[in-house]
């Protein structure tokens, strides 16, 4: 459209002039002597190098510095764009692979690199290959998903939110991290709302807001995480509200996220609701229990520990609504089994974890009843049995064992435990508590046995 306007040659001149005195003659041989100004337009400054290896190692080095200057200079956003030329002048198109560069030949499309150093901005860890898909996430993730792979095309813009610790950074940095490794060309900028504010108000101190503003107004992805603490701050709402008519208006993409919907944030300007509200607004759910299960065995796979299925379950089971409290009780679980040397047991991490626990692991409400019926049902026996006059040896050990199950998960006082069991003496009891204590110091196999029982016996209770 704009052909082949505006003589921007000076501009780049004067640019890699300016970047020449920052660099050694030797690198600015290496990279600049080999390339050339090959023409422009409003949007872009076309550049001839020898080959994919120079282009790519000078748009890894240069482009962001070589681009701001331009912007400073032409007070145009002018993107590099390069052409692979051999020397003997003939454009190459599609094998632009050259016998020289042979250790750095990838087969992939041009522009396009895997193995890039990570985003300055962004942890590299937060990856889609790394979150788990579940009822809760899936709409937010296929959307952040999409908008990785068209950036500015599929929704635009985006606004995820949902309660602390659900995947919120993640995703929004998941985009950013496959943007940034599958669109060389483009400008990926994460930024929390508290640093966005931070940066703006030293700007306005140091008087760098040019700068400040082409930061955001170059960016091909902007990311802009937790624009509920914009509540309350004027200035910086009225300069992302610019920032945002801008890239808007360019047609890039733009993802935010919120620890609630729109509607709820309050003290926010009518206008900047609506830009919020123009795109997509999804909402990110607390996951579900088989989410959270598939969500904490993938973190003890990456953590490269054991911790038993059960451990799992109970932890998924008392940790509802955030997935970073149950990435904080698997780290505590692992250190302590780490430092003291133990294995995870249930035992061990039902009393390390107690407090992250809303209400004690074990419920109160156990009745001797569900103990009764799941300590008999192991043993193949009936409840009568526990309760009946037998004595013989296959049913008066798993009575007792009941009996101390009883004694430690209900209030009931021995008494009353000899009660429920057939009318028994507190005596009795008492015995049998002791007995079942001493066993558990000379067989090691009878805690694992005690743990199992409790386990099913608390299940059954919810
Ligand atoms: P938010 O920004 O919403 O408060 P984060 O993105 O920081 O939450 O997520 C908290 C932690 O939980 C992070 O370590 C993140 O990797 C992890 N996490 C959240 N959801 C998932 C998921 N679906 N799969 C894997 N990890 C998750
Ligand atoms: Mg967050």
């Amino acid at each position: 459209m704009n052909g082949p306007s505006g003589n921007y040659e000076p501009f780049w001149n004067e640019a890699v002039a300016q970047l020449r005195a920052e660099l050694s003659e030797q690198e600015y041989h290496t990279w600049f002597s080999s390339m050339k100004y090959a023409g422009a337009d409003d949007s872009e400054v076309r550049l001839c190098v020898p080959s994919t290896f120079y282009r790519d190692q000078i748009a890894d080095r240069y482009r962001s510095k070589i681009e701001e200057s331009l912007f400073e200079l032409s007070g145009k956003p002018l993107r590099l764009a390069f052409e692979i030329r051999r020397t003997n002048g003939a454009t190459a198109v599609h094998a632009d692979d050259t016998p020289d560069e042979r250790p750095l030949q990838r087969p992939a499309p041009p522009l396009k690199s895997p193995d890039r150093p990570p985003h300055p901005q962004l942890n590299d860890g937060y990856r889609f290959s790394r979150f788990v898909e579940g009822e809760s996430n899936r709409f937010a993730l296929n959307a952040a998903v999409a908008m990785a792979k068209n950036p500015g095309r599929a929704y635009n813009p985006c606004l995820i939110y949902g309660g602390v610790g659900l995947g919120k950074t993640h995703l929004l940095q998941a985009i950013g991290n496959e943007v940034y490794q599958e669109y060389r060309d483009l400008r990926v900028v994460y930024v929390t709302v508290e640093a966005f504010t931070e940066e703006f108000i030293q700007s306005i101190r140091e008087k760098t807001g040019h700068r400040f503003k082409k930061r955001y107004r170059l960016a091909d992805v902007l990311l802009i995480d937790d624009v509920q603490f914009l509540q309350g701050k004027t200035e910086t709402q009225h300069e992302l509200f610019h920032t945002f008519n801008a890239l808007y208006d360019a047609g890039k993409q733009m993802v935010f996220s919120s620890d609630r919907p729109v509607t709820e944030l309050k003290s926010l300007p009518d206008r900047l609701i609506n830009r919020f509200e123009r795109g997509l607004n999804i909402d990110l759910q607390p996951p579900d229990y088989e989410t959270r299960i598939a969500i904490l065995t993938q973190k003890v796979d990456e953590n490269g520990v054991s911790v038993p299925p059960d451990v799992i379950e109970m932890i998924c089971r008392n940790i509802e609504s955030n997935v970073r409290d149950l990435e904080k009780a698997l780290t505590k679980l692992i250190a302590y089994s780490t430092l003291v040397n133990r294995t995870i047991t249930l035992d061990v991490a039902s009393r390390e974890l107690r407090e992250f626990f809303p209400t004690p692991p074990t419920p109160v409400n156990i009745s001797v009843d569900t103990i009764q019926r799941v300590t008999a049902e192991h043993y193949g026996l009936s409840i009568n049995d526990l309760k009946g006059k037998k004595r013989t040896k296959t049913i008066a050990f798993p009575r007792q064992l009941a009996m101390y199950i009883t004694r430690d998960l209900t209030e009931l006082s021995v008494t009353e435990i000899g009660l429920e069991f057939g009318g028994r003496d507190h005596t009795t009891v008492i015995h049998a508590c002791h007995r079942i204590a001493e066993r558990k110091r000379s067989d090691s196999s009878l805690e694992p046995l005690i743990n199992h029982l409790v386990h099913t016996i608390t299940q059954r209770s919810r």
